[in-house]
């Protein structure tokens, strides 16, 4: 999926090899991993982002918010889909 160009993407976070990036005009996020990118809504790049929040609490030994809460997250993902 090459990006449609025309978008002006700003790098709003990380750096070289893993940063990501954010076209206002489309509300659409860009993760660059590498060579791989992943082009993702804002809300699903909210998402993906409090996944990954949560997977870090879990590695931590986690204050564990719990199975529930990821549940939760993703059937409210799946709704808005
Ligand atoms: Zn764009």
């Amino acid at each position: 999926m090459s990006a449609s160009d025309g978008c002006k993407r700003n790098v709003i976070a990380g750096g070289p090899g893993c940063r990501v990036l954010y076209c206002r005009d489309c509300n659409v996020a860009e993760l660059e991993l590498g060579s791989m990118s992943m082009r993702l809504e804002e809300h699903a790049f909210r998402t993906l982002a409090a996944i990954l929040q949560e997977a870090c609490v879990e590695l931590d030994g986690g204050s564990l918010p719990s199975q529930l809460q990821a549940k939760e997250i993703l059937n409210r993902f799946r709704r808005s889909h």
